[in-house]
């Protein structure tokens, strides 16, 4: 039988599928011996239970009833008892942190009875009236689905009576107050009164809690994170521990280490007589770590010496929840905290010197996403600049963009193209959409582990928090700045958030010190050291040759310096623009062949140029050239604009036979689908001398570069081959070519052929066009386009944020590898290529080349090379290292 309720004694850190990453955790500290407050943990299982049949399973109930008995009698209360009441806690927990996005109640158990209960035996009659007003807020709004403002507005109010900012004071009369006042908004807003009963306030908050995995912004969250939407939370239910009982009590978040830079040393807030979502919601200032020493010695101490604790047992950077009830320190939760990029390449390295995890380790613990971050442009520090207000450094990056101050106005804007700044005094879950959208997010109040900090660090977005010398009015729409200025929505700022500055107008950018680095740079930096570390264990590890995409000499030498080991794929079509179009059009429109023979000639010395120039910078290295791939039409000018040219003329009686001729070429090149039309290998087999000529200009290349004293290594490839006819047609013509160089040169020119695989009949034939062919290079690009049917050019733009969020993809297949549909053709391709041709080299060169996920497909399917945009070799490298190592 399925068991769908554990006490934290019975579970580890590693039942995150089924307890979710709270309740593992709790139960790991449970069993580490340290304070935290009994509980029991219902499973995802039951909320996917729950979730698909709309109602509670039906052993869950008896479950929740055996655990609820067990925990009653450890802590010697019973649940809502009138005279001494046990409250619980209940609190959502996935298997992958959501921050803030689903729901949790707190003091479950409290009624119009209890309360008194609880003012007696703790001798408090604020307190418990503080902790009863909290619950009818929580419960209100979470689960009876009052809007949170109405609570928050009467607490402004009952404040404002007392002309006070400060919750803290308001006595209990006034608290007694505010509990009827809630009440009454309750029962006017929900249609229904407050349940009185313990066990339905138990029961509906499960519920609740199991509900909120479906909310909107979870959905989005999910979306955004690519959490899986099947998961479900668990839920904890846990015996309060309250943090708002007096000065010597108070609530706490800390971090192992530095979330932001991962410098050494904790780090954390603290908040007195508050409960735990006061500290991240920022209501009041909190006290750094060193200050709560000042305020509770004990607790401090015990805290930190089971935040080291924590640190070794789990041998990485540890987020932690804690609360200090009447000077008694007790552990709320534990996780492996999320960091910024910066923060996970040194914190590598630290452990790793700190012998904690090993040199494997740390290039598991970083990931190529993270490294691409690190590659992101600085704001120049040499640049002007004008420094508005000073934050938290929150989330690392350079952003510049207008200010907005909600979610709407950021959307809307961004959706017209805009960079926004979301501005705001504090975030919460609500602000999601805005802070997807946004370039960064500055907030006036809240340090590190405040909503905003948090979740930008969880999205690597740019954040400054807490910039307190910003008054945010969001209702007048401005930003007052200490000496008086004020910026309004649409001014435009500049935020850092590797610093936490914050400027008015638009700071210049840098290269990245990791950039620097790569580029070969001599850099005395802590970072840059960690990234150096990382890469070279990372390459010693790797399977996958990494190679780029370049065209030009500059990026293959750029390539070359971030580790290419070749070229994967040099698109030769740019070479036919400029001032070379005009060749291409007499090419096209020439008449008579010795024209056409005139205008190949003239491009063959520039193009053995472009060759030379790639084939020197890649000296040693393999280089793949591809013969010219698009439809002609792309060479030519517009249709339209070329008629309305040779009409006018006409009018004018200056007829020109070069325009009128290239007006009827122009046409009859015209194609409905082009990407379906006359290119690749099909224009090379129609305009022969366009590939020889090509070829040509590679071999001559790579002659001249051997006389040079150089060791070139090209490769020629052939786009778009469905049928190994069409590869033998060219493949002939390529070697007749190579004879004749070979003759005029006197010398043995070394090149390999071979095709690239981009149309599925090539993958399923694949065994076929082995014979033919030297190697293999999978142009996922058009292998995408041509599997699914659709449009590269056209469909991300059209319909493919309906198919998101209708969950048909998780993410753009343009984006990150089919790996069910496109990849199975990979796969096969490669098998039954290698089933002709045991040694042929296979690699991949479509943008997939350069996407985490796909690179881990592509090194298990056993590819010999990923080829990527030289920017992103270092992160292929760095990616086809951690695929290795597991
Ligand atoms: C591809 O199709 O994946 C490819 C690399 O070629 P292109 O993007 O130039 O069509
Ligand atoms: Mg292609």
């Amino acid at each position: 039988m399925t068991t769908f309720v554990y006490d934290f004694a019975d579970g580890n850190k590693d039942q995150k599928d089924l307890l979710g990453g709270k309740g593992a955790n709790l139960a790991e500290m449970t069993n580490l011996g340290l304070p935290v407050p009994p509980g029991f943990t219902i499973t995802t299982e039951a909320c996917r239970a729950y979730l698909e049949s709309g109602g509670q399973p039906d052993a869950l109930e008896d479950e929740v009833t055996q655990h609820l008995a067990a925990l009653e009698k450890k802590m010697g209360r019973a649940l809502g008892d009138p005279s001494d009441p046990l409250l619980v806690s209940v609190r959502s927990g996935a298997k992958f942190s959501m921050p803030g996005m689903m729901e949790t109640v707190l003091n479950i158990g409290l009624n119009d009875e209890s309360v008194a209960g609880l003012a007696k035996q703790s001798d408090d009659e604020r307190f418990a009236q503080d902790s009863y007003r909290r619950l009818l807020q929580m419960f209100g709004s979470t689960v009876l689905g009052v809007h949170g403002e109405r609570f928050s507005d009467a607490l402004d109010e009952a404040k404002k009576a007392k002309d006070t900012t400060n919750d803290l004071d308001l006595d209990a009369d006034d608290l007694r107050t505010l509990v009827a006042t809630y009440k009454k908004i309750i029962e006017d807003d929900a249609g229904r009164l407050f349940p009185q009963e313990p066990r339905e306030q138990l029961d509906l908050a499960v519920r609740a809690v199991f509900d909120s995995w479906n909310t909107e912004r979870a959905m989005l969250y999910r979306r955004q994170e690519r959490i899986p939407e099947d998961l479900g939370t668990a839920v904890n239910v846990q015996a309060m521990v309250f943090g708002n009982g007096g000065m010597d009590s108070g609530s706490g978040v800390a971090f192992t280490r530095d979330p932001a830079s991962g410098e050494q040393g904790v780090y954390g807030d603290y908040l007195q007589n508050a409960q735990g979502e006061d500290v991240v919601a920022g209501i009041r200032n909190t006290v750094s770590l060193a200050d709560f020493a000042e305020v509770d010695r004990a607790s401090h101490d015990e805290l930190l010496a089971i935040m080291e604790k924590l640190e070794r047992h789990y041998r990485d950077m540890c987020d932690i929840e804690f609360t200090v009830e009447h000077g008694k320190l007790w552990m709320l939760q534990t996780r492996v905290g999320k960091r910024t990029p910066e923060a996970a390449f040194r914190i590598g390295m630290h452990m790793s010197d700190e012998g904690l995890i090993d040199a494997d380790e740390t290039v598991r613990r970083v990931t190529g996403a993270q490294l691409a971050q690190l590659m992101f442009p600085r704001f120049d520090p040499d640049a002007d600049r004008t420094l508005i207000a000073r934050g938290m450094n929150a989330s690392p990056g350079a952003a510049v963009g207008r200010i907005v101050f909600d979610s709407d106005t950021a959307v809307e804007w961004a959706g017209r193209g805009e960079d926004v700044i979301l501005v705001r005094k504090e975030t919460n879950p609500d602000d999601l959409r805005g802070m997807v959208v946004a370039r960064g997010i500055l907030t006036s109040r809240g340090g590190k582990t405040s909503h905003a900090a948090v979740v930008a660090r969880g999205m690597g977005r740019t954040c400054v928090c807490g910039a307190e010398s910003l008054d945010v009015d969001a209702r007048a729409r401005e930003v007052r700045v200490r000496d008086g200025e004020t910026l309004k929505e649409g001014d435009i700022i500049s935020i850092d958030g590797t610093t936490g500055e914050v400027y008015s107008g638009e700071v210049p950018v840098s290269a990245s010190l990791v950039v620097r680095h790569f580029e070969g740079e001599e850099l005395d930096d802590d970072l840059v050291l960690a990234v150096r570390r990382v890469m070279k264990h990372a390459d010693g590890a790797r399977r996958l040759r990494v190679r780029a995409n370049a065209d030009t000499p500059e990026d293959a030498a750029r390539a070359r310096r971030f580790g290419a080991e070749g070229i994967g794929l040099c698109r030769t079509e740019h070479m036919f623009l400029g001032d070379r179009r005009e060749l291409v059009e007499t090419l096209i429109v020439a008449q008579e062949e010795a024209d056409q023979t005139a205008a190949l000639d003239a491009l063959l010395p520039l193009q053995r140029e472009d060759f030379t120039g790639i084939l020197e910078a890649m000296d040693g290295l393999p280089v793949t050239i591809r013969l010219i791939d698009p439809p002609l039409h792309e060479f030519l000018p517009d249709y339209t604009d070329l008629s309305v040219k040779v009409a006018l003329a006409e009018e004018r009686g200056e007829v020109d036979e070069h325009d009128k001729r290239l007006l009827v070429a122009v046409k009859r090149l015209h194609e409905q689908n082009p990407m379906l039309g006359l290119r690749g290998v099909r224009l090379g087999i129609l305009i022969p001398g366009l590939f020889t000529m090509q070829a040509r200009a590679i071999l001559e290349a790579a002659a001249d570069r051997t006389a040079a004293g150089g060791n070139p290594q090209p490769e020629i490839m052939i786009p778009l081959v469905a049928s190994v006819r069409e590869l033998d047609v060219v493949k002939a013509r390529i070697l007749a070519i190579a004879r004749e160089v070979e003759e005029e040169r006197g010398v043995e020119v070394a090149f390999k052929l071979g095709t690239m695989i981009e149309l599925p009949r090539a993958a399923v034939l694949a065994d076929r066009i082995a014979k033919s062919a030297e190697f293999f290079s999978f142009g996922t690009n058009d292998l995408t386009q041509m599997t699914w049917g659709f449009s590269r050019d056209d469909v991300e733009s059209s319909f493919f944020s309906t198919y998101l969020e209708n969950g048909i993809f998780d993410v753009s297949p343009f984006e990150s590898l089919d790996t069910l549909g496109v990849g199975t053709l990979v796969r096969m391709g490669t098998e039954k290529g290698r089933a002709t041709r045991p040694d042929l080299h296979v690699g991949v060169c479509g943008e997939h080349g350069g996407d985490p996920a796909s690179i881990h497909f592509f090194d298990e399917v056993g590819l010999d090379y990923v080829s990527c945009s030289p920017f992103r070799v270092p992160v292929a490298r760095l990616e086809a290292g951690r695929a290795r190592l597991g």
